[in-house]
């Protein structure tokens, strides 16, 4: 299958070039040629194990991968989480369901494709014919950063280096990171937001002077992040195995319409979940759960996006971002596939941060997605809440869903939020919804929080703190690539 640019100025002949290239080199997203038609396979992927309907998924889209190949990398990659499920469902009440997402090796979401990537990209380079070195960049929120680490890490040929806001990410994210094993690995603090990384990055990707220079040593980028369709492509399969797996325990039947609530920040996820339904899945609204930074439900409520406002330091730093930049792909088929026009708002978002949809794309969007957000008190006044009423321990992103969803959902249909890390990551927010207590340390408040929960600390979290921090380096917003250049000078 071909994928083509958002911005309509390059096209990729098939998936492992779309992959092994990230982003477009007119600065738009990849996007499939077209979505194949899962209606009629729901029925036989009934049967099948997670890995099994992963693999069919993400092959329809990369058909030029080796079916088998796929399968036991899929396979392989789903054995390193807990119990080798990645994404189980838990019935929390009549028509409430949760789809944890966070058992992976790094306990978020982002396990699910960053587990599998690797391969897809490994290969993907080498069906592409890249002999070069890969370099992976990486900007990150909290959770991408140290999936991709640990799945990338002493992969062969490729070499990452992660940025991540200082500031921006709890202290059990920062520490999973810098604390980072492996040979061919690099993190950077920027002194800025998400954003800014995000930017940065972007900006060497498209920046066809860095590339030359780059591929004159023997290197060539990819990206790990959802801008990369080989990071939404697993991402999809889990909305169809969530679905087949209330058809299998009858809680509703083939065909019935269910609703999913998603913690958004770049977009990603919520994206994936888009593509299912339009692969046939069925599914009813799309609810789009934003902390204080509500970007989005503006977006969706008024059709305009301006990033232009205030940028807030929430309890739920993974959504902490206010340029999201999957949203981009849904632009593109929201304008009925029109590259230009999309072109044309992303410069305006670039130039002035802010552009507007028509009311005709406004009200189509409207049927498919509905948009809140929730404020800092409500966040942990909702951890509390569903902790006394359910005995279930949300983290702050899957609480800001929650909540989303308590004010928004729809009571009377079945509904899936999905949970995207272990509360464990961010014990000090979580604590202190639940006792109320302040407490500064992140392993004193896990240890506090085990005797109130009574949940387990996962190994990968109570490790870190006899774990040596390996990386302490940051750097200026603007001096990105300097540092980009210092690893590779440093490793050679
Ligand atoms: C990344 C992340 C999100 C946001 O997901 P997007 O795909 O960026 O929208 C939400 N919650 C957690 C815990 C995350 O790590």
């Amino acid at each position: 299958m071909r994928f083509l640019s958002t911005r309509g100025q390059d096209i990729a002949k098939n998936a492992s070039f779309a992959i092994a290239e990230g982003l477009a080199s007119d600065g738009g997203l990849f996007v499939p040629e077209k979505f194949p038609d899962f209606s009629e396979k729901l029925k036989t992927m009934l049967d099948m194990d997670y890995a099994e309907r992963a693999a069919l998924v993400i092959s329809s889209y990369l058909d030029e991968y080796d079916k088998d190949e796929l399968l036991s990398a899929c396979k392989k990659a789903y054995a390193k989480f807990e119990d080798e499920e990645p994404a189980p469902v838990v019935k929390i009440d009549d028509n409430l369901f949760i789809l944890e997402l966070f058992h992976g090796p790094t306990l978020a979401f982002k396990d699910v494709a960053l587990t599998i990537l690797p391969y897809l990209l490994r290969k993907g380079a080498d069906q592409s014919g890249i002999r070069e070195e890969i370099l992976v960049l990486v900007a990150t929120s909290g959770d991408t950063g140290k999936a991709a680490l640990e799945g990338f890490k002493d992969a062969d040929g490729i070499k990452i280096c992660v940025f991540y806001p200082t500031g921006g990410v709890s202290d059990m994210q920062k520490r999973q990171m810098c604390t980072q094993e492996g040979g061919n690995v690099n993190v950077v603090g920027v002194k800025g937001n998400f954003d800014d990384c995000q930017t940065a990055v972007k900006k060497i990707f498209s920046d066809k002077r860095i590339n030359a220079e780059l591929k004159e040593k023997g290197i060539v980028l990819s990206s790990a992040n959802s801008i990369n369709f080989g990071r939404l492509v697993p991402q999809i399969a889990y909305y169809f195995s969530a679905y087949l797996d209330l058809v299998g325990s009858e809680e509703i039947k083939l065909g019935d319409k269910i609703d999913f609530v998603v913690p958004t920040g770049n977009f990603g996820n919520i994206l994936a979940g888009y593509y299912a339904k339009k692969m046939g899945l069925p599914i009813g609204k799309l609810i789009c759960a934003s902390n204080q930074n509500n970007v989005l439900t503006e977006f969706f409520e008024s059709g305009t996006y301006n990033k232009n406002r205030e940028f807030f330091k929430t309890v739920s730093p993974s959504m902490d971002i206010l340029v999201s930049s999957n949203l981009e792909r849904l632009i593109f088929e929201l304008t009925g596939r029109n590259a230009e026009l999309t072109r044309e708002k992303m410069e305006s978002l670039s130039k002035k941060g802010e552009y507007d949809i028509s009311k005709t794309e406004l009200s189509a969007i409207q049927k498919e997605f509905s948009a809140g957000f929730t404020e800092e008190e409500e966040c942990l006044e909702e951890i509390k809440e569903f902790f006394d009423d359910f005995g279930y321990v949300l983290d702050t992103h899957t609480a800001v869903a929650m909540n989303v969803y308590e004010n928004l959902g729809d009571k009377n249909k079945p509904t899936v939020v999905l949970s995207t890390a272990n509360f464990y990551k961010f014990p000090q927010s979580v604590l202190k919804a639940i006792t109320g207590k302040n407490v500064q340390d992140a392993f004193k408040a896990s240890e506090m929080l085990l005797k109130e929960t009574a949940a387990d600390i996962p190994s990968g979290i109570s490790e870190l703190k006899n774990k040596t921090v390996r990386f302490t380096e940051t750097v200026e917003k603007d001096k990105v690539y300097d540092a980009v250049k210092r690893f590779i000078e440093t490793e050679r």
